[in-house]
């Protein structure tokens, strides 16, 4: 993975209604709302937990160690990027501890009404902070979600490892492409129907 140098993708504004959100602590940290980025009517919706470091020291953009790995896996698994947009459970980055449970509760109205506004054809949640969000009353995690499809929404989803996971493990890569191999197949036979 030291050769490979990720894309920098567009960063979507933020629509008016959430860009001065105040519904958790978050806001006082926060520089801006990252309401996602990638092709904003792609048909897979990717869900992370909350935005990583978006611009160096300097103010260039930059992308993160999660969204190169995750980038990283969409290659090796034949995965074009355009047909995805990357979005989180918070949209604000956290700089230092905050409630979680509380932060996560405030902000879920944002993404359901994102998902009723993109209406992507599949979702693919990332770690366990989604799969808990997602699936609260249920003793879900990564490691029992993954390889099956599941409902959000309406939607077609499917989980996979948190890409920072996968990096501080690299053993963890080839079930990560796995999961990305499975997601691209449908995404694939459902565009060409
Ligand atoms: S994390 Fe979500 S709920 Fe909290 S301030 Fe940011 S946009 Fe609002």
């Amino acid at each position: 993975m030291a050769d490979f140098k990720a894309e920098i993708l567009q960063e979507e504004a933020s629509p008016p209604h959430a860009a001065q959100c105040q519904r958790c602590e978050l806001s006082k940290q926060r520089q801006r709302v990252i309401w996602g980025e990638g092709n904003p009517h792609a048909p897979v919706f990717i869900l992370l937990d909350n935005p990583g470091l978006r611009e160096d020291k300097e103010g260039n953009a930059f992308v993160c160690g999660t969204r190169e790995t995750l980038q990283y896996g969409m290659r090796e698994a034949g995965f074009d990027v355009n047909l995805v947009y990357v979005s989180y459970l918070l949209k604000c980055r956290p700089i230092r501890a905050y409630n979680k449970p509380l932060a996560r509760e405030a902000c879920f109205s944002h993404l359901q009404l994102q998902l009723e506004e993109k209406k992507p054809l599949l979702l693919f949640g990332l770690g366990n902070a989604v799969v808990q969000s997602l699936f609260p009353d249920q003793d879900a995690d990564v490691k029992s979600f993954r390889g099956t499809w599941h409902t959000v929404q309406g939607i077609s989803a499917a989980f996979s490892y948190h890409p920072l996971a996968v990096r501080r493990r690299p053993v963890l890569m080839k079930y990560f492409v796995a999961d990305l191999k499975l997601v691209a197949g449908k995404i694939n036979s459902l565009l060409s129907r």
